[in-house]
Parts: structure tokens; sequence; C-alpha cells
């Protein structure tokens, strides 16, 4: 048996992950480290880590193999995610770690950073400048910021587990709880990797192999937004400027998002790694950026008749519902559309009237 005989085929899973699929189960579970992600093999010597959905919420990594060794976009929200992430990379193939990149400076992103200098001491950590910066000047604070908070979303568990109605309910909020309480502990604990390359608008990884290219195409999901983009495989990772659920809007920038995915959608790809959900292709990208650019249309027409923002909040998701709710529905309760809708409108009405 080789190595590769583990390691699934992306196929099956794209009719899944195509657009308009209906409302989709996803199994809640307390993922062990084994569990955590399913290595897929999306083009030759091209995976995807895809992350199994958990309450504390872990971002999928692409994994490229190069002649000299591994390129992993992405580390997931905390150290044990990354090393139960590198246990897998033997699944695919025994070369080690070389590069990892950063997409965005988001926390299920890049906090097990630390895992790869401590394993792979030639690693380097490559993201743009400007989420380097965003990783110094916000990212840090905000892992401070979760230690204050997290304890307080664990008295909440707490509290709801007390109240549970039925045993599966339970079973779901222990589970979330013990998630809860790990993460602390793994919070307090971190020595947070800084990227040690970074650049500004583009740069290649010219390997004997394959080439690489790194790509910045404008704000999107954040100001810093990176792209990775394999031309001969005709693959992009995105990161979280398109993933396989509802946009995050909270850090995002919604009119420049559209025109980034603009740019995002001139590359020649047939295949997105994106931060979280299944692999798709690049028609859930026109659909993607169509739902963005119809939200900001509808915020702005409603504004314009002298709406207030409750009043959009209660009529846009009506107006988006029978073109989006169920593409952007297909993790179900897991990531509801019509609750994170609301926010998406909210960022919205702040930034782009
Ligand atoms: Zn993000």
């Amino acid at each position: 048996m080789t190595r590769r005989s583990f390691v699934k085929n992306v196929g099956a899973g794209l009719t899944a992950a195509a657009v308009g699929g209906g409302p989709g189960r996803v199994r809640r579970v307390a993922a062990a480290g084994s569990d955590l992600f399913e290595i897929k093999r999306v083009a030759d010597g091209v995976y995807v880590a895809v992350a199994t959905p958990v309450y504390k919420v872990n971002s999928n990594a692409a994994i490229i193999e190069n002649d000299d060794g591994l390129l992993v976009v992405d580390t997931h929200s905390k150290p044990s995610a990354a090393r139960a992430l590198v246990e897998k990379l033997g699944e695919v193939t025994a070369k080690p770690v070389r590069y990892v990149v950063n997409t965005h400076f988001h926390f299920d992103h890049w906090q097990g950073n630390e895992v790869y200098p401590a394993t792979f001491p030639n690693v380097e950590v490559i993201t743009t400048e400007i989420t380097r910066e965003a990783m110094r000047r916000k990212g840090l604070a905000r892992i401070r910021d979760q230690i204050r908070t997290v304890p307080g979303e664990i008295a909440r568990l707490k509290s709801d587990l007390a109240a549970a109605p039925t045993a599966d309910r339970r079973r779901v909020l222990e589970a979330d709880l013990r998630q809860a309480e790990d993460y602390l502990d793994e919070l307090k604990s971190l020595t947070p990797a800084l990227p040690t390359i970074v650049f500004e608008q583009a740069m290649r990884l010219i390997r004997r192999d394959r080439e690489v290219e790194l790509l910045y195409l404008g704000r999107a999901h954040t100001d810093g937004d990176l792209f990775v983009y394999l031309p001969r495989d005709r693959v992009v990772v995105t990161g979280d400027a398109v993933i396989g659920w509802t946009p995050f809007m909270g850090d995002g920038f919604p009119e420049d998002w559209v025109k980034t995915l603009a740019k995002l959608e001139q590359l020649d790809f047939t295949h997105m790694i994106m931060g979280h959900g299944d692999v798709a292709e690049k028609d859930w990208l026109r659909f993607y950026r169509s739902y963005i650019a119809e939200l900001i249309e509808a915020v702005r027409q409603e504004a314009g008749t002298g709406a207030s923002l409750d009043e959009i909040k209660q009529r846009v998701p009506n107006r988006l519902a029978p073109r989006y709710e169920a593409g952007l529905s297909k993790y179900g309760e897991y990531r509801p559309w019509r609750r994170l809708v609301l926010t998406n409108i909210e960022r919205v009405y702040a930034t782009a009237l």
C-alpha cells in the first residue's frame, strides 16, 4: 500500500459543494486530533486538509508538494490542531515542510504557526506585508482578548449544559465545553510565530517542478488577504475571501471585496481550496461575488428609501433568499445564512453607504 492510497480524491465531494445544494446536515463532533482533518487530493501534488466542523473552528489547510518539501497554507486556531495536521502529512509524503503561508490575520488561520518552526527548523512563514502588520497590531491583541473572554463563554456553556433539555443536546454542549476549556489552556501558552518573509503585491516561488504564485489582489475579507495560485494545476487557495458558507465580514471591505474577487476570477483555474468548507469549482466564486454585490445593492436601495438599519435587516434577507439562501446554507445550523446575513448587512451599512 502506498502512502497515497490513504488520501481520497476530490470529486464525489464536489457535487455536494456545488452551487445551489440544499441545506446539509453537518455532524458536530468532539473531534480528536486524528479526526480534525480529512486530507483529499486536488491535483498532482496538491492536497487539501478539510477541517471538520467543530465548535472551535479551524481553517482548512492547502498542502503543496514540491521537489524539495511542502508548502502548507494556514495553521488553524491552535498548536494542537497544527500538530494534528503535521502528523497527517505523513499520509501524503515524508518530505519536510519548507514554507508556511498565512492567508490573513484571523485567529483560526495562524494561531498554530509556532508548531512549524518547532518541528521544521528551516521553515519560512510567508504572508503579505499588511497581514503581518495586522497580526502584530490586532492578532496579538485578540489573543489577549480571547484569554479574557473565553472564560465567560465557558460559563455560558456550563449554564446551557445545566439547562439542556435532551441527552443529545447535552452531548453536544459537553463536547463544546471541553473544546472551549482546552482552547483556553492553549491560548494561555501560545508563543505566536509571526511570518519571516513578507511581500507587497506578488511573490513567485519557482521550484524545479512547480511555480507557486502568492498574490495580493486588494482588500476583501481583510485588508491584507493573500491568494495562492498554482497556474499549472489551475488551482487557487482563497483563504476566507471565498468560503463554503456565508462570508464573515467583521474585518472586511464589501465593495473592495467584489472587485478583488473579480480580479481573482480573471485567473485561469478550475478548483478553489477555500478557508472553510469543501473544495469548490469556479462557479462558486461567481455565486459568492454576486452575493456580496447584490447584498450591497439591496442595502443601498433600502437605505435610499429611508429605511432604518432594523428595517433593512428585516427586508434584505427576504429579497436575497430566493437566490442565495440554499447555496449559503449548505452547512445548516453550523453556519446558518439567516443569522449570518444580519451581520453582513450591518457591515455593509457601516462601510458601503
Ligand atoms: Zn477569516
